[in-house]
């Protein structure tokens, strides 16, 4: 490729030419069977891709850097660089070598930049999670009004949402984007940059002007083909230009612009229950404590069998619903198969190991699938069938899911009576097409399977007619089908045999016959291959064709398998139906947490289930209990339960009535988020502000232990000013924690606050952890109790003790209310090591003369006395 001296070779300014175009890129140059990364791109890939870096060549006098990745393995080296961070320019020679050649024999073969990967415009499953959504997002903003557009290129599913600006951060953190348009110019405004902190990692910045609504809205039209985008929705203008640029992007990393993009579809942030970042990440919904999918609410009630089916499970759990007819036909068939346990268990059974129709689809327009993807459409297009046949007598509430899964029995026949099982990856592998599918293909594989037959009789001939024992008949990509001999036998060859090629320990040949022979087996080989392709291409014209129909039944599917995997669910679990309703009341009767359930049902303990009554007489509860005892439990174990009403999920209960919840905020545990230069107080602060802001009459809040990590005395007044904003302003369903037992005197105040405790029970000296919820106040937090059980030494939690009795003393003669600037408390508290053991209440002689004094009645004269004897008391104790 290189060459000492001064000037590049012709290839180096071809790459050079190529890396300009795309300098953010790693640029996978095409050489032959191997894509070669050079210069700065190898030095910075070759570890990221774990493959070597050498040096070939000088170009200018400097040593060229280069590493390589062989082509049949792309995938996995693609995967290796979007995963560590890098885009990639796949750089394809466009011409045949052959064409080059034939202008000279040192021509450059032309290449170009086919596509260029990103993390959010992956197509191959090998790069993709088969669970998960992989969105390309882009935001814009107009004025005060923002929007989200994005696409999922793998299905070709494409979304708007215009929202208020400072919804942003909640409305990216459900959508969690694998890449993230956002205008470069906007990036540097501190607002603007706080919504998109979550996903700072994951954006790509683009020009302000490719976001302007105008030039959006005629590469939209001209997209689909359409005069005005209004039939597709009354888009806001921030909605079409981020849909505008998000295809604008599209366009220029897909170059061919064959990708697969539905109409776009407007979703309505209002019908959704909203839940902020926090919330979200607290409630750990999609993801555990680790960041794993097992440990995480969706980890715990996922049943599907598909792909498909767990990545719209995802979708619910990630997005429920806010409006009652969203959720309650997702409710209703969900109830009919908890009824109907045989029609759930042959939709299960029909749905079990189904392939992924969606990807296969939109790979397929792309132009980038193969036979494996036809296989699939055809697999999951009979199971359609088959759902469809068996939906027949269902109840009504299937009769729009019966509808799109029926009437592709004909081409799923199609599909699975042409293609072999399993298909070959690519055509040019041959072995596509089933035996008596199609008589000229078979005619042209029998004759060349003849002509292969034949070549070992000819070997066999050839062997006895010359009487060499060695002899081979055998085929390269170079010579094509020669004779091979040992060197030592070339003098016993026959007089027809014309030598082609000499090697160190052997000798090749053709023969005419063999010729003959080569040229008949290559046309019949050709001719099958060419049968192969033109088949291969009606199927794909046929499944592009359906795609319409078989978009909706891959939809249809998807809902069915997550329907059927919630009905298993809730049948294995004994869960019920939650009776949703418009009123802001919120019921449950023995409700569970159904994570921590089934962790502890895997070491085989049961989890004490518990009522919740958050009534408009009694909506905000006071939750008080020693540590461990299960607060945070119950906190979130009612949050979750409105998750699942509202996807549409059966819910962990006995009973559970629920009034809608529109948006729902959960603060439980407290994070640093030190990577931010966020304190632990500052980040619990910041979300609850953000909560106060946002709630409104129709939310549910869940606070646990707002106010810790400050001093106790600001930490109690915040908890206790929240509490009675929430009470008297928001108004809203709550649920707050705390070990300030001081709140609960907020009984008293607060008409509409309830106060609620966890029981234990002291037995022999330590605490046994009920987990039951009651009415009242806890006696105490338990806190010393819960550090030993941790382990904390001994001699620490004697001494904790000793503290704890002489602080609940001095709080029964009424001075703790004074702790921060008790000098004779302190003083008893830093007494030296050796004292504590024995020491008793601490003498107090300023105290004494205090106690006996009466302000109101204190002459003068006695005044000033009294002032010289407590200085002389004080320098006594
Ligand atoms: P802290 O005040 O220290 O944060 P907490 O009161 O919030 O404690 P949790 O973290 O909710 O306590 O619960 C502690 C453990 O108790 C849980 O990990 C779980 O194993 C168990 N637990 C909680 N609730 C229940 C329950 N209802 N039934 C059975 N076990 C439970």
């Amino acid at each position: 490729m290189v060459r000492d001296g001064e000037a590049s070779t012709p290839m180096v300014a071809q790459w050079r030419r190529l890396k300009e175009a795309h300098p953010e890129a790693l640029l996978f140059f095409r050489m032959g069977d191997f894509y070669e990364l050079f210069f700065a791109d190898a030095v910075a890939a070759a570890p990221a891709l774990e493959v070597a870096l050498t040096r070939r060549g000088k170009d200018r006098g400097e040593e060229v850097p280069m590493c390589g990745v062989p082509v049949h393995a792309v995938e996995t080296y693609l995967h290796r660089a979007i995963r560590k961070g890098f885009k990639v320019a796949v750089c394809e020679q466009i011409e045949d070598p052959a064409e080059a050649r034939k202008r000279g024999g040192k021509a450059l073969v032309e290449r170009d930049v086919i596509r260029l990967v990103t993390p959010g415009t992956l197509t191959e499953d090998a790069l993709l999670d088969p669970l998960q959504h992989n969105w390309l997002a882009a935001v814009a903003i107009e004025r005060d009004r923002a929007a989200i557009a994005r696409v999922d290129l793998s299905t070709g599913r494409f979304e708007t949402e215009a929202l208020a600006k400072d919804m942003l951060a909640a409305a990216l953190a459900r959508l969690a984007p694998a890449e993230l348009l956002a205008p470069t110019e906007r990036l540097q405004e501190a607002l603007f940059a706080r919504q998109l902190r979550e996903v700072t990692d994951r954006v790509t910045p683009i020009a302000q002007v490719r976001f302007d609504p105008a030039v959006g809205r005629r590469i939209l039209t001209s997209r689909f083909g359409v005069a005005d985008l209004a039939p597709f929705g009354d888009f806001e203008r921030a909605e079409i230009g981020a849909a505008g640029a998000l295809v604008d992007y599209l366009e220029l990393t897909q170059k061919s612009g064959s990708f697969h993009l539905a109409e776009p579809v407007r979703i309505d942030d209002s019908t959704l229950l909203q839940i902020d970042p926090a919330t979200r990440r607290s409630l750990e919904l999609l993801r555990g404590p680790d960041g794993a999918r097992s440990g995480s609410l969706l980890g715990a009630v996922d049943r599907t069998t598909s792909a498909i089916g767990a990545r719209l499970l995802a979708r619910w759990i990630a997005e429920p619903a806010a409006s009652l007819e969203v959720i309650r036909p997702r409710t209703d068939k969900v109830a009919a198969l908890v009824e109907d346990d045989r029609l759930r268990a042959e939709l299960r059974a029909i749905l079990a190991g189904m392939p992924d129709p969606e990807r296969p689809l939109a790979r397929l327009a792309a132009m980038r699938g193969g036979p494996r993807d036809l296989l699939a459409l055809g697999d999951a297009a009979e199971r359609a069938g088959r759902a469809a046949i068996r939906l027949q007598d269902a109840p009504e509430c299937f009769a729009a899911l019966r509808k799109d899964l029926a009437g592709l029995e004909p081409f799923a026949r199609r599909l699975l009576d042409t293609l072999n099982e399993p298909a070959p990856s690519r055509v040019d592998d041959g072995g596509l097409l089933r035996p008596g599918v199609d008589a000229e293909y078979d005619r042209l594989v029998s004759m060349r399977d003849a002509g292969r037959a034949h070549l070992d009789s000819f070997e066999r001939r050839l062997k006895e007619e010359t009487g060499i024992g060695n002899l081979k008949v055998r085929h390269n990509n170079m010579l094509g089908w020669y004779v091979e001999v040992a060197a030592a036998q070339e003098g016993r060859v026959p007089a027809s045999f014309v030598r082609r090629q000499g090697l160190a320990g052997a000798v090749r040949f053709t023969t005419p016959e063999l010729q003959a022979l080569e040229r008949a087996l290559g046309e019949a080989a050709e001719g099958a291959h060419a049968r192969e392709r033109t088949i291969y291409a009606e199927l794909c014209g046929m499944a592009l064709a359906e795609a319409g129909r078989l978009r909706l039944a891959a939809s249809a599917l998807a809902e069915l398998d997550v329907t059927a995997g919630l009905a298993q669910l809730a049948r294995d679990g004994g869960w019920v139906r939650p009776d949703l309703v418009e009123e802001p009341v919120f019921a449950i009767r023995g409700g569970r947490h159904p994570v921590v359930e089934a962790a502890l049902a895997a070491t085989g303990e049961a989890f004490v289930a518990n009522d919740c009554d958050l009534a408009p007489d009694q909506r905000l509860w006071l939750l008080t209990g020693p540590n461990m005892a299960g607060k945070s439990t119950f906190l979130r174990q009612n949050a979750l339960i409105v998750v699942l009403a509202q996807a549409g999920s059966f819910v962990p209960a006995e009973e559970a009535r629920i009034g809608i919840v529109d948006r729902l905020f959960s603060r439980v545990g407290a994070a640093d988020d030190l990577a931010r230069g966020r304190s632990t107080f500052m980040v619990e602060m910041l979300e609850t502000s953000t909560i106060l802001a946002r709630a409104t009459e129709r939310s549910l809040v869940v606070l646990d232990e707002i106010g810790r990590g400050t001093s106790t005395w600001d930490g109690l007044s915040i908890a206790w000013a929240v509490v009675e904003h929430l009470h008297d302003k928001v108004r809203c369903r709550g649920l707050f924690a705390t070990h300030y037992h001081e709140l609960t005197h907020l009984g008293a105040s607060l008409p509409r606050l309830s106060l609620h405790r966890v029981k234990v029970k002291e037995w022999q000296g330590s605490i046994v952890f009920l987990h039951e919820i009651a009415s009242g106040v806890a006696e105490s937090s338990y806190g010393i109790h819960v550090a030993a059980l941790a382990g904390l030494p001994k001699p620490v939690l004697k001494r904790a003790r000793d503290v704890l009795a002489r602080l609940e003393r001095n709080e029964a003669r009424g001075t703790a209310a004074r702790l921060a600037d008790d000098l004779p408390l302190l003083a008893l508290l830093q007494e030296p090591p050796d004292e504590r053991e024995e020491a008793g209440p601490a003498p107090d002689p300023v105290r004494d003369l205090l106690d006996g004094v009466d302000p109101d009645t204190l002459a003068p004269k006695a005044a000033l006395e009294l002032i010289y004897r407590l200085k002389e008391a004080a320098g006594s104790c």
